[in-house]
């Protein structure tokens, strides 16, 4: 299939081929001619298919052919917005819709907080067709009368099981009621839960239902690794695998604000070029730190999931996961920074006793076994005992939980493979 077949407008398809798109992804081949004929859709695609053209092509399109309503005032107002759960995300969106959108006559800016609203607030008064926002300051300035969505016509819910274990729902749901009950919805989701089916409940009307991975399962492009190693030594091993392999751009996941400081800090201590971002840095930052790795300026970046959640990097060739989440969707959601578009990438878990109850539940929803690899010289130690993980201020027996499994585990032969 091409793109010229998805029925897209001639300005479109310049601004594609200038992005040397040679055909569609699968999510953007189903989904652009639904959106296209006004309806609703359900789309379960994670991060890295192409989902962000497969929603802003068609909505461009629609909006360039719908002529706006007439507005009582002078002021353009909103004809589609677009929720997502953190700023990188959004402007990533953004940016995307600008690039797409560059020989069509629409303007769109984007909302998130962590910065001074005066801009944002005064890029809305000129008039603006599109807004993609985060939930948070979105409801701020709507509360703060700078931001009319009385005339949205496309509403799209992007990353929707991020908002909601992010704790966004009932911003989320706020908005829902503030924009008119007659317009297009599309809600986008890597994962499926019963939450996602009560929200689509409310926010869709006869959705068309698209999916184009199976259910919670990871990029087939993403080649999967365990490293077994001792919790001690997984900085070490970390360092030895990206100077023996010569890695220039790594994107290293840890589950705590300070396990990633205290990591960057010891990476640079070993020689390489590191930094980390959470949520705890300003946006100033974040986007400083995310912009020298682009360039290749860093090499290992550090990131927690929330502050990860969106980094959109062509072609990220590694995505190491310095810990293993303990909720299995952001194993999800991490291994998508990688293999992105149908570019082959390599998630590499170093996985240590305390954290073999979060494998489980990983391997159980993406129903895959992830092959282990034992590197020579940092074979875990079977006389280590499982210990409680830290998550932040909580803790989870992430090894234990139950004494039992612990037990056996720690008898296990640590070079199993499966
Ligand atoms: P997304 O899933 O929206 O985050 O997109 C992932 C990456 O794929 C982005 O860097 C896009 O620029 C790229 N991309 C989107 N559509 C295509 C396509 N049809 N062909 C090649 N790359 C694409």
């Amino acid at each position: 299939m091409s793109f010229l077949e998805l029925g897209l407008c001639e300005e479109l398809l310049r601004a594609i081929e200038e992005q040397q798109y040679t055909a569609p992804t699968p999510i953007q081949s189903k989904v652009i001619p639904i959106i296209l004929t006004g309806r609703d859709v359900m789309g379960g695609a994670q991060t890295g298919t192409g989902k962000t053209a497969a929603f802003s092509l068609p909505m461009l399109q629609l909006l360039s052919k719908q002529k706006a309503a007439a507005s009582p005032g002078s002021r353009k107002q909103v004809r589609a917005l677009i929720l997502t759960p953190t700023r990188e995300l959004a402007v990533q969106i953004n940016e995307s819709i600008e690039v797409y959108g560059k020989y069509l006559s629409l303007t769109s800016t984007v909302v998130y907080g962590g910065v001074k609203a005066a801009k944002q607030i005064a890029r809305l008064q000129r008039g603006v067709d599109i807004v993609v926002a985060t939930p948070g300051r979105l409801l701020d300035l709507y509360q703060q009368r700078c931001v009319d969505l009385s005339r949205v016509e496309i509403f799209i819910l992007d990353e929707a099981d991020r908002m909601l274990d992010m704790g966004f729902i009932h911003d989320v749901k706020k908005i829902m009621a503030l924009v008119p009950a007659r317009r297009q919805n599309l809600l986008f989701s890597a994962t499926h839960s019963p939450e996602i089916k009560a929200l689509c409940d409310r926010l869709l009307q006869s959705p068309v239902l698209i999916e184009v991975a199976r259910r919670n399962t990871t990029a087939t492009s993403v080649e999967q690794i365990i490293h077994p190693v001792d919790r001690e030594r997984k900085r070490e091993l970390l360092s030895y695998l990206v100077g023996s392999k010569n890695w220039k751009q790594v994107l290293v996941f840890t589950r705590t604000k300070h396990g990633a400081d205290r990591l960057s800090k010891q990476l640079v201590l070993d020689g390489l070029k590191s930094t980390a971002i959470h949520g705890n840095k300003s946006q100033a930052a974040r986007t400083k730190a995310l912009d020298a790795f682009k360039a290749g300026e860093i090499r290992v970046l550090v990131a927690t999931d929330v502050a990860a959640r969106g980094i959109d990097i062509e072609q990220l060739p590694h995505v190491i996961n310095f810990d293993l989440p303990n909720v299995p969707e952001d194993y999800v959601h991490r291994i998508g920074r990688t293999g992105r578009a149908g570019n082959g990438g390599q998630a590499i878990s170093l996985v240590c006793i305390d954290e073999h109850k979060f494998l489980q539940d990983i391997e159980k929803l993406i129903q895959y076994s992830i092959p282990r690899q034992l590197i020579a010289g940092y074979e875990p130690d079977p006389k280590i005992k499982a210990e409680p993980v830290l998550l932040g201020r909580a803790t989870s027996r992430g090894g234990q939980s139950r004494p039992s499994l612990a037990g056996r585990l720690s008898k296990r032969p640590p070079a199993r493979r499966r």
